[in-house]
């Protein structure tokens, strides 16, 4: 079934990216993973035909393509290899913080770079003794004449070591009561004096996507760097993380039905006791129910997304995909490796990448036990 979202138009753009990622994306997709990193030339060639944040103005260097088309391009990215998260990152989670909030000059400075590929982005939220308590972080910006005087230390920061820009969650007033009103966001440039990166993070997954620490050592940041307005970005962050949720659970179906399909092929090609593997009851009854699953998150899923896209209200909607698609997704790795047999287990083997990559969706863009608290508040539980 079609996702009523999705129309001739979005169609086309999965085609051309398709081939695209074809020629420029599978066959390197290996090399990247052991590299640790995707290269800035790929980032640039996605930038060149148009696949970097195209929901921008035209004067930006978007078209002004709706949600669907970010959709088409995470899933297609998300087939590749989730360790090309960090590209749907920048473009549906970072660079819309930037152009809700950000002033006119500010836009002009950096969307079309954005655009272009010119620039990769990244936003530090997290930090080495606060992650799910998102108002308990403690890197501080104190104001200091034209300046903000930057302290802190961020972690497990995706595009971490790529970036050129990082959009840093901070206290502007380390006293506010209650804490979160404190929190204000801060744009932070790569040559930022007293910004240093740390050490890429040795990941058991997504190893071509680049996570690192961020260091900040009396970081002189120009005020006119504030995103917005100084104590309202805890705000901004709560409106703008149900995309970011979204964006994961997108990437969640896409790499079940990924997984779904490299199984159902290995277990035709195996064979056991002179029959096909496929032909087993047992084999049958689990790929059967992990694929009625798949179907319904798939679906339940297409139906939030048209809500967002209509700007509707999908917190709790948001919150219950996030969680219910990422542990379907956990489960699929697993009894899809465990029907590759010892070969599920060896790396040559698309599976053992994907069964090593799935289990972070439950964890970053919130936890799945915060996606549930989040619900449970929703339901009137507190
Ligand atoms: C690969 C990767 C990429 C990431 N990218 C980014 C990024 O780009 N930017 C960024 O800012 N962060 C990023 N993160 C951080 C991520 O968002 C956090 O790891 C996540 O929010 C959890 O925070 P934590 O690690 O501090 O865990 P903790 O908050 O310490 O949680 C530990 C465990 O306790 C559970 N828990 C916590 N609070 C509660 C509660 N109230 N009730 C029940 N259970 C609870 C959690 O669910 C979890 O299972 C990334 C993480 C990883 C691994």
């Amino acid at each position: 079934m079609k996702a009523a979202y999705i129309k001739e138009e979005h169609e086309i753009l999965r085609e051309s990216l398709r081939k695209f990622l074809e020629k420029e994306a599978y066959p390197y997709f290996n090399e990247w993973e052991q590299d640790g990193l995707i290269p800035r030339s790929f980032w640039k060639k996605m930038g060149d035909l148009g696949y970097l944040c195209p929901w921008l103005d035209e004067e930006y260097g978007g078209f002004g393509a709706d949600f669907g088309y970010s959709v088409v391009i995470n899933e297609e990215l998300e087939k590749v290899g989730t360790g090309l998260i960090g590209i749907g990152l920048h473009n549906d989670i970072v660079v819309p913080y930037l152009e809700q909030y950000g002033t006119p000059e500010q836009k002009k400075r950096w969307l079309p770079k954005c655009a272009s590929g010119e620039i990769i982005t990244a936003i530090a939220m997290t930090e080495p003794g606060a992650g799910s308590d998102l108002a308990g972080i403690k890197t501080s910006a104190v104001r200091d004449g034209k300046d903000y005087i930057v302290n802190g230390e961020k972690t497990f920061i995706t595009n971490g070591i790529q970036a050129d820009l990082v959009l840093v969650v901070c206290k502007t007033d380390p006293k506010a009561d209650p804490p979160y009103k404190g929190v204000s966001l801060l744009v932070v440039e790569k040559d930022t004096p007293g910004f240093t990166k740390g050490k890429k993070l040795n990941k058991i997954g997504l190893h071509s996507q680049d996570t690192a620490e961020l260091i900040f050592e009396d970081a002189r940041v120009p005020a006119d760097n504030l995103i917005g307005k100084e104590g309202e970005g805890f705000y901004y962050l709560m409106k703008n993380l149900q995309q970011e949720r979204l964006i994961v659970a997108i990437g969640g179906i896409a790499a079940s039905e990924r997984m779904l399909e490299i199984t159902t092929q290995y277990v035709k090609e195996r064979k056991a006791f002179g029959k096909s593997i496929a032909s087993f009851q047992n084999t049958q009854f689990k790929l059967a129910e992990l694929e009625t699953e798949v179907e319904i998150g798939r679906t339940f899923l297409d139906r939030v997304v048209d809500s967002h896209i209509k700007g509707e209200d999908v917190v709790k909607e948001v919150s219950m995909a996030k969680w219910w698609v990422t542990d379907l997704t956990k489960k699929v790795a697993a009894e899809c490796m465990h029907l590759h047999g010892g070969y599920g287990y060896m790396e040559e083997y698309e599976i053992a990448r994907r069964y090593r990559d799935a289990p972070v969706s439950a964890i970053y863009a919130g936890s799945n036990e915060i996606m549930k608290q989040i619900i449970a508040k929703k339901m009137g539980l507190q």
